[in-house]
């Protein structure tokens, strides 16, 4: 018998209490993001969703309406770093998750391209940290995740700008859990494989021109193809995987990189 495609709805695996406790999402329209704001808010949480998409937001503040926290919606495009330094002020956990993509071969990646990936996925998430650490720091206790990737660990051709701003924030991560441990600041990395979200779905079509094959088959020849366990994540696994670090369990649990790959690392 062989393992679903797409496991059956789970209760919260991680029993966490965040009542009190505000928690920074960026990208929280998104579909990672959106996940971790919500698993967020239902331990109790005041979320502060930050994504540059306003509608998404909505949506989000909507449907974390009713659970035990709240969500605040903040409306910033990350490129404005000093905006986002200032929107980190007073946060007690900080999820850097806001991300894009694009695949080309390097001679074809444009090089504005490759400069705004590196803004927000890197230069972003060091200003968020800078701007949350005071706070963190003058209370003895703060929880920095960054959503880094399979990509942070191993490279895919085609995907220079996410490959290099994913390793970047593994060092920064590594970085914040050493100056963060005497304060009692963790950091960590979050490192899932493909997950069920709009960013793998956008991908597929520039996948199958890139590796000259149809779009049927870039999930298996292409994304799945170094994973042992042939199935997306889903984001709700991967918010519970971002729970779990922010557990007084999980106090020893610094400068990591935890993999949901599915195997893929294990090669
Ligand atoms: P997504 O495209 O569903 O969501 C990304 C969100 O980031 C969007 O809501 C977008 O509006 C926001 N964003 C992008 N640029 C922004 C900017 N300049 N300012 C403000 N917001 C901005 O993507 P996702 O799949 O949920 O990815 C979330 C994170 O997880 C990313 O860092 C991604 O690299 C990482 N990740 C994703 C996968 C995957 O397979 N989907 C795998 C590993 C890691």
């Amino acid at each position: 018998m062989t393992a679903p495609l797409v496991p059956a709805p789970l209760p919260h695996s991680v029993t966490v209490d965040l009542g009190g406790r505000t928690a920074l999402v960026t990208g929280a329209a998104g579909g990672i993001g959106r996940a971790c704001a919500l698993r967020l808010a239902a331990a109790g949480a005041k979320v502060r969703a930050v994504d540059r998409d306003a509608a998404g937001l909505e949506e989000l503040a909507a449907r974390g309406a009713g659970l035990g926290g709240t969500v605040e919606s903040v409306v910033l495009d990350l490129t404005d770093l000093d905006a986002a330094e200032q929107a980190a002020a007073g946060t007690d956990i900080l999820v850097n998750n806001a991300g894009l993509q694009l695949v080309r071969p390097i001679e074809e990646f444009p090089p504005e391209v490759f400069h705004t990936v590196l803004t927000v996925m890197l230069e972003a998430p060091f200003r968020l940290i800078r701007g949350a650490l005071p706070h963190m720091y003058g209370q003895g206790w703060g929880r920095i995740v960054n959503l880094s990737s399979v990509h942070g660990l191993r490279a895919s051709a085609f995907k220079s700008a996410y490959v290099s701003a994913k390793h970047g924030l593994e060092g920064l991560s590594k970085t914040a859990a050493l100056e963060g441990a005497p304060h009692g600041v963790t950091s960590n990395c979050v490192n899932p494989g493909y997950v069920r979200t709009p960013l793998v779905e956008r991908q597929i079509s520039d996948q199958a021109a890139a590796h000259g094959i149809p779009e049927e088959q870039v999930l298996t020849e292409v994304l799945l193809k170094d994973a042992a366990l042939k199935r997306l994540v889903e984001p709700h696994e991967v918010a519970e995987a971002v729970a779990y670090l922010c557990t007084p369990q999980a106090s020893f649990i610094t400068g990591t990189s935890l993999a949901l790959d599915g195997g893929w690392t294990a090669h």
